[in-house]
């Protein structure tokens, strides 16, 4: 059947089909790096590793871009009331923000463009929106003619998209109101006396708007049409919509092909936000003794993506004894199985083996039906359930058991959790380059008998949150 995909732009759920078959090139919206990433991002974030998952598992390579907003109002008020650089105040907080990914176990995107090093192609678009009429100066700022873009508003669906204020908190709609319409919206914004971040441009100092960070760095990096578009449902309006009529009016190119948004996380009852003040970081439930794992999982399966999550402590446990099921099912399977080479015990009908099968099918069924990841995990309870029964009653051969460790770990791939809560294997990302040397370090120490150094630097490195297990082949790390 393959992949079918909701696209918010055509409204239904349709086959997914990259331009060029088997690559798919993938943009996500990323962060603005003023303060720390909530759960409500996560949750997104989380969603787009589900389908960039589901899409290497089958068999698309995927060349992923998510951006990072380092240079926007508040950010430039945070620098300026800081007295430092917007690269010394921003550090902090992007690098929190990878903690968080990795704590996630995120699989890494390929490119993390960040908005203050893309300058120069955000003002070459903005050049080429003036020369052609979609876009005029004024005061030293430009702004973008939505009139000038019969399309504009196809894909929120707003016929008057542009009268209403933005559904997100990042809208580019403060002071700057030289603009001819009142939809127009702003592509770089004049500098205002004493700014930190500005940049010389043909309409004189001045810093770009949101929207066109995200045209340029997704047309630099992957060319004039992506793939797939990914985002929050707060990005719809004005985000996304913005990004079309400033990308198709430059390239007279379709954008995108396939949009996919996902739903928003409630606390209490509203969007959880920064702005509202009503957020929960990853951080603090970390801080608390809730396992990473528990927290990707109920982000995860809480609800399909297009669905609202409310997001209640309570189901944290609930989402403990889910994940800690699978992982135990997993370790009986694992345990159990005879060293290679040894004796197998007795043949029989092979009744886990065969379940297995049926449950990997059903997950990959359910993940193709617009990433239904609560029926995909529906299945894989079924295994975890039908596989305990055989195995108590001794039912399961060893190579029953084996298919079912291998369909698990299919599923995982996916899923993301099991291996790591398990304590199989570290999460997905590589080290820092400052873990690496520690470790590396550490290794050579090792390798001279140098023991006492080792274990000093075990120490170090346990600090940072990795563990180093010493294994006959080579030491082996995971985070805790
Ligand atoms: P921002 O830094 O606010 O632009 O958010 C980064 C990403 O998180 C965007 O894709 C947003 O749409 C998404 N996002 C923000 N708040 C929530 C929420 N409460 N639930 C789900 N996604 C969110
Ligand atoms: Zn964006």
């Amino acid at each position: 059947m393959g992949l079918h995909l909701y696209d918010t732009m055509r409204g239904r759920v349709e086959p997914f089909q990259p331009r060029e078959p088997g690559r798919v090139r993938m943009y996500t919206c990323g962060p603005t790096v003023h303060g720390r990433n909530h759960l409500g991002n996560f949750r997104t974030y989380l969603q787009e590793d589900l389908l960039r998952r589901h899409l290497e598992a089958s068999g698309f390579a995927v060349t992923h871009v998510m951006n990072i907003t380092d240079v926007e109002d508040k950010i430039i008020r945070g620098a300026a009331e800081a007295g430092v650089s917007i690269d010394q105040y921003t550090a902090p907080h992007i690098e929190a923000f990878f903690t968080d990914l990795r704590r996630l176990n995120v699989l890494p995107a390929h490119h993390y463009p960040r908005a203050t090093q893309y300058v120069p192609q955000m003002l070459q678009l903005i050049e080429r929106l003036v020369a052609a009429g979609f876009g005029y100066p004024a005061e030293g700022s430009v702004y973008f003619h939505v009139g000038a873009f019969p399309h504009y508003g196809a894909l929120s669906g707003l016929p008057a998209a542009g009268l209403q204020a933005g559904a997100s908190g990042r809208v580019d709609s403060d002071e700057y109101d030289a603009k001819e319409e009142v939809r127009d919206f702003v592509l770089w914004k004049a500098s205002r006396p004493g700014e930190v971040a500005v940049w010389p441009s043909p309409y004189g100092q001045g810093r770009p708007g949101w929207h066109i960070e995200c045209s340029a760095m997704a047309m630099a990096l992957l060319g004039e049409t992506v793939d797939l578009h990914c985002g929050g449902v707060d990005n719809i309006f004005p985000h996304h919509e913005n990004e079309i009529a400033q990308s198709e009016a430059a390239t007279g190119q379709q954008f995108v092909r396939h949009w996919m948004h996902c739903e928003h996380l409630l606390l209490a009852g509203g969007k959880m936000a920064k702005s509202e003040g009503n957020v929960v970081t990853v951080e603090a439930l970390v801080a608390r003794g809730v396992r990473p794992m528990v927290i990707r999982y109920l982000l995860l399966s809480g609800a399909h993506y297009r669905r609202r999550l409310h997001f209640r402590e309570e189901e944290l446990e609930a989402a403990a004894e889910a994940v800690d099921r699978l992982v135990g099912f997993w370790r009986r399977c694992a345990e159990s199985l005879p060293p290679a080479g040894g004796p197998q015990d007795g043949a029989g009908p092979d009744l886990l083996g065969a379940a297995a099968q049926r449950a990997v099918a059903r997950f990959q069924a359910a993940l193709d039906d617009d990433l239904n990841l609560p029926a995909g995990l529906a299945a894989c309870f079924d295994l975890v359930h039908e596989g305990n029964r055989l195995l108590d009653r001794g039912e399961a051969s060893a190579a029953g058991r084996a298919a079912a460790l291998d369909g698990l770990r299919t599923i995982d791939r996916v899923l993301g959790v099991i291996e790591v809560a398990a304590g199989e294997v570290a999460v997905a990302s590589a080290l820092s380059p400052e873990e690496q040397a520690l470790f590396d370090t550490r290794e050579r120490a090792r390798a001279d008998r140098d023991y006492g150094r080792a274990d000093a630097l075990r120490a170090d490195l346990l600090r940072l949150g990795i563990a180093v297990e010493d294994r006959p082949g080579g030491s082996r790390w995971r985070r805790v």
